[in-house]
Order: structure tokens, then sequence, then C-alpha cells
């Protein structure tokens, strides 16, 4: 069994140990010391990094209590080795967990759900709730949160023997048995847990919830803690004063300014959309067929087509075919009549075309593929005759 650092002293994050075996597999090195601060992967936390004489550790793993330090280099049994953690890693990790276990516990004492599922990626968490909450509800927990933090509560860890386990309060989803290590926030929670964790709650120093939806019947919110909380401000702060110095806004008036230009994009939009149909009109330059007509065009939308094909039904054009190329060999299209007789047309285009598309008895649209505009221009005289 390798000495757990790690367990009695969170913040040690250099010391030396001896080396009792080193086995290579697959190329890497799992080294094995009498005692050890860095800690393996375990109860949602990615294990630590650092070196091993100068040498980076790449894993840590722990099985039936012996920890194997994963390297690429070769150690001799019984060297003295001096190790190293990356700590801001660690303290990081710390900070995040804690934070985790005080969000938990603040959401079990005022609503009584479980934490029934913890991930924790490299800057943010995501914690799974048994029960729903609603805005207020978050807004609550994040507070009592942050006001736990202020309070600067110590952080305890403990092994009760089953007997005392079992008459203790906490938050595990393990049998009591003797051994187990209970991690214990004063005042705020308690709960079985193999992690380091910071000596008082105010290291944690600021915990949001960024996110939060519904899931599995339950709540999983995703949070910060910690450092990362305040990078997470940091970023967002840039982020917020360059659409501040876009907008020309104050803080309290982005919204206010965007929808403004939503408000004035959705006009121009709609602007464009006339001018873009008065021109489509002024260079339709229909053919007439007795009195039909059909036009091939460029760059035309559907409304384009649309107001151009109602203009000549309404100057009394018995029905009107009209095209406009998208890209090489393919036409959007549309067909309007007055004698209520679309369908056969555009079934017809469809079907010799290879064309996709329908409407009303009086009018239609769709697209299709051409190989020239004279093959679709003598298919429609044809038909319009
Ligand atoms: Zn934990």
């Amino acid at each position: 069994m390798t000495e757990r650092l790690f367990e009695k002293d969170a913040y040690c994050r250099n010391f030396s140990a001896d080396v009792l075996s080193c086995e290579e597999k697959d190329g890497f090195y799992y080294v094995v010391l009498d005692k050890t601060a860095f800690f393996p992967e375990g109860g949602g936390q990615a294990p630590d990094k650092g070196t091993i004489n100068g040498v980076n550790v790449l894993d840590v793993q722990e099985k039936d209590g012996t920890v194997y330090h994963k390297t690429d280099k070769a150690f001799n049994t019984s060297d003295k080795v001096s190790c190293e953690l990356d700590w801001d890693l660690r303290f990081e990790r710390m900070q995040s967990h804690s934070g985790e276990h005080i969000v938990s516990g603040i959401v079990h004492s005022l609503f009584g759900y479980d934490n029934v599922g913890f991930h924790m990626s490299e800057k943010t968490m995501t914690v799974d709730f048994s029960g729903p909450l609603t805005a207020e509800d978050i807004a609550k927990v994040e507070l009592e949160s942050n006001k736990a933090i202020y309070r600067n509560a110590p952080i305890t860890a403990s092994y009760p023997i089953k007997e005392e386990l079992i008459n203790t309060d906490y938050r595990s989803k393990i049998e009591p048995r003797d051994g187990i290590r209970l991690i214990t926030i004063e005042g705020i929670d308690c709960c079985a847990c193999c992690a380091p964790h910071p000596a008082f709650t105010g290291e944690i120093g600021v915990i949001k919830i960024i996110d939060f939806c519904p899931h599995k019947g339950g709540t999983r919110i995703e949070m910060v803690a910690g450092i990362n909380a305040f990078l997470d401000y940091s970023a967002l702060h840039s982020s917020v004063k360059s659409v501040m110095n876009l907008l020309s806004a104050k803080r309290d008036s982005i919204s206010v300014s965007v929808e403004k230009l939503q408000e004035t994009a959705s006009n121009l939009k709609s602007e464009n959309g006339k001018m873009s149909r008065k021109l489509a009109l002024a260079s339709l330059n229909p053919v007439a067929v007795n009195d039909c007509a059909y036009a091939i065009n460029k760059n035309m939308s559907y409304d384009d087509l649309r107001e151009c094909a109602n203009n000549l039904i309404e100057n009394n054009t018995r029905k009107c075919i009209l095209l406009s190329e998208t890209d090489t060999g393919n036409y959007i299209y549309v067909v309007s009549s007055a004698e209520n007789d679309v369908r056969t047309i555009v079934a017809g285009l469809n079907s010799y075309f290879n064309g996709k598309g329908g409407g009303k008895d009086n009018y239609a649209q769709g697209k299709l593929t051409a190989s020239s505009e004279d093959e679709l221009a003598s298919y429609i005289t044809d038909i319009l005759r």
C-alpha cells in the first residue's frame, strides 16, 4: 500500500520518496513509490501532474491501494527520488472540487436532491441533481454557495468507524463501512470523498453557476469555481467590453442596442426586398407566346419571381412560367395561371427537367435542372401555345 500524502496534507507539493518498483509496459514505466502526494484519478477528478526527478508524470492510477505513476523513463528500485506536483493545476482542481461539494451540499439541504452525476472537465464542471430546479432556485443556491465561501468555514477530513458512520448524516452512494473518508465543510456539507480539498472555504474565492437545464427528470448544472471562475469572468468581461465598443453602448444597454440593430436590419432587409423586386420587374423581359409569357433570368429570388408573375397576371397575361438560374444548370421557377391549371404544367416541368416543387391550382414554385436555356425555352414555348 502506498502511503497517501495527498490525504494527509492536501498542500504537500514537494516530497522525497523511495522507488519500490518500476515496471515497463508498452514503452512506458509504471513507478511505485513508498509514499506519494500525486492524487490518482478518482471521484470524478483527473490525476495530478508533475515530475519525479524532473521526469514528467503522465498519469497516476491506483490499484488495490498501490499508486502507479506512469513515466517515459525508467527508475531503479531503491532510488531516492524528489517529486514535485504541478501545484497550480492541483490547487485549481481543489478549488473546483470543493466548490462542487458546497453547491451539492446546499442543493441537498435546500431542496433535498441528491448529486447523481459529477464530471470535472478542464475548466468547468457539470453536476446532475435528482430533482427540478428553477432559475430562482439556482440563483439562491449560487448566493448561498458564495456566502459559504465568505464564512471561510473549515474543510476537514475524517475516517469514522462503521458504527459512527451509521449515525452520521452524510452524502454518499457507498454503504457504511470502516475506513470511508468523510469531507466535512463545517455547517454546509458532509460527503464521502477521496480527493484533496483546501483547508478553508475562503480559498475557493468564488462559485458561479454558468448554465443549467432539465436532465433525466432532474437538473444538470454547469459551474465554475476558484481561479476558473475568475478567468471565466475575465473572458466574459473582455467579450462584453468588445461588444460595448462595437455598439458604442453602456453595459446595461447592450440588449437595447442589439434590439435596435435587429430592427434596423429587418427594415433594411424588407427595403432591399422591395428594391430587388422592382429591379426584377424592370429587367424581366418576358417572351410572349399568344397571351401567355415566359422569362429566363438570373439572380432572382422566389419572391422576385412571384412579384413578376403577379404583375403579369394582373396585366392580362393568361399564364406565365418564370425562371431564374441559381448556378450552372439549376433553376428556380414559378408558374402562375388565371386558368387554375398550374398543377399539370408543374408536373410536366418536374418530370421533364428532374424538378421538385408544387403549390396551388393557380400558383406553384420549385426548382429544376436543365442542360441549356434553349432546351427550357423550347419546352415552355410548346406548352404555352
Ligand atoms: Zn468529492
